[in-house]
């Protein structure tokens, strides 16, 4: 800033651009790019009608929730007046009880993105680094530019790798890792690639990370995993390593994502930590009633898991069989190589009413992200790309 100040003579100021306000932010807000939510899906379902919109593009889960978790939000609506317990108490008793930790080393946040956001506000700053993978999950990078920090990221598995292209390249990632290194953030299995890591990998890996850089496992997808895949949960690590985090989140196979609900667990000690940040009624009372009343309901999860399952290799088989590319997965997506052609693809799904994700953001513009849908959807997706492929020659 110019050492001589601006003083307005006149009573209106003009009025300021974006460029004006950002070089008043932070450091690390200056380079900042607001999170990209992919199409304006209101705007859509206006415009198709719900019925007609075939929405795979946010790797939502397309049979809902537990209907108890509807219920106890019926029951709690003769208490909108009142706040939320700012403890999450009963939620995170459940959620400890689920998992067999205390109920310290839990947190609760508006959605683990929150949760991801503020690890970075907590443990890194100006002159730290913050490693993560390329195509890693996007609030990795935001978060840690949000905190001022330095992005050091690293190349992923190449895309012809034999078993997980794209997939994170644990090696290359401890590699990565200074004196300067206070965080590594790593996502299993990883959003947009669908690609995992097993537990001897992430036990070899932990091994070689000094004790004081905090190592967060993203785990929004873990309950879909199936379990002969061997993708790694941070869980039974966490006795045995104070400096790891785990977040989970209700946005995916809990089918809650309307409600904004995750949770970070953790040592007891860096949850104390967190919790300094953290807003006190950061979880809405109707979340987290329907959050506990959905843990409980473990048939319902187990339903969607094995719907999810069977789906998922379904439409990649599908996607194979038209000659696509399908990354492996164990998530409720796939991530779909179209070619040279795919923003044009693209533009004529959207035309007709059907929403993917496009990867360009992400680096990876020959390719799609496509949730998993119920059969019905998968069937008006497929019959949809067919007729587009044809039209556009691809
Ligand atoms: C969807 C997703 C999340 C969950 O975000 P919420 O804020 O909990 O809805 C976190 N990490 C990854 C990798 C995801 O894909």
């Amino acid at each position: 800033m110019s050492a001589v100040r601006e003083t307005d003579t006149d009573a209106t100021q003009p009025t300021r651009d974006e460029a004006w306000f950002a070089a008043r932010a932070s450091r690390g807000v200056q380079g900042l790019k607001a999170y990209d939510p992919g199409h304006d899906l209101v705007a859509f379902r206006r415009q198709f009608g719900e019925a007609n919109l075939v929405e795979l593009g946010s790797n939502e889960n397309p049979y809902g929730p537990s209907p108890d978790a509807r219920a106890a939000i019926l029951d709690q609506l003769h208490s909108l007046h009142r706040y939320p317990d700012p403890l999450g108490a009963d939620l995170k008793r459940a959620l400890a009880a689920k998992h067999g930790v205390e109920t310290k080393q839990i947190l609760l946040g508006n959605g683990s993105h929150e949760l991801l956001m503020q690890l970075a506000q907590v443990f890194a700053a100006a002159g730290d680094d913050v490693v993560f993978s390329r195509y890693g999950f996007a609030v990795f990078a935001l978060a840690t530019q949000a905190a001022g920090a330095t992005m050091r990221i690293v190349p992923a598995l190449p895309d012809d790798h034999p078993t997980m292209p794209l997939g994170h390249d644990l090696d290359a990632i401890a590699a990565a890792i200074t004196e300067r290194t206070t965080l590594v953030y790593l996502a299993n299995p990883n959003n947009p690639t669908g690609t995992w890591f097993g537990r001897a990998a992430f036990e070899a890996f932990l091994a070689k990370v000094p004790a004081d850089v905090i190592v967060v496992m993203d785990e929004a997808y873990a309950e879909l995993a199936d379990a002969e895949a061997d993708a790694a949960t941070a869980l039974p690590l966490l006795a045995s390593h104070s400096n790891l985090a785990l977040t989970r989140t209700f946005s995916k196979a809990y089918g809650l994502a309307g409600l904004r609900v995750g949770y970070l667990i953790a040592a007891p000690g860096l949850v104390a930590v967190m919790e300094r940040l953290r807003e006190s009624f950061n979880v809405n009372g109707l979340a987290l009633a329907a959050c506990e009343a959905a843990l409980g309901d473990v048939a319902h999860l187990e339903w969607a898991r094995a719907r999810n399952a069977e789906q998922r290799k379904a439409l990649a088989e599908a996607f194979e069989r038209r000659g696509l590319r399908v990354m492996p997965s164990q998530t409720n997506f796939v991530l779909v190589r179209f070619g040279a052609q795919t923003t044009r693809i693209e533009a004529e799904l959207t035309k007709r009413g059907v929403v993917l994700r496009p990867m360009g953001g992400y680096g990876l513009p020959e390719y799609l992200r496509v949730t998993v849908g119920t059969v019905d959807e998968n069937r008006r997706l497929l019959a949809t790309i067919d007729a587009v492929l044809g039209e556009v020659g691809a």
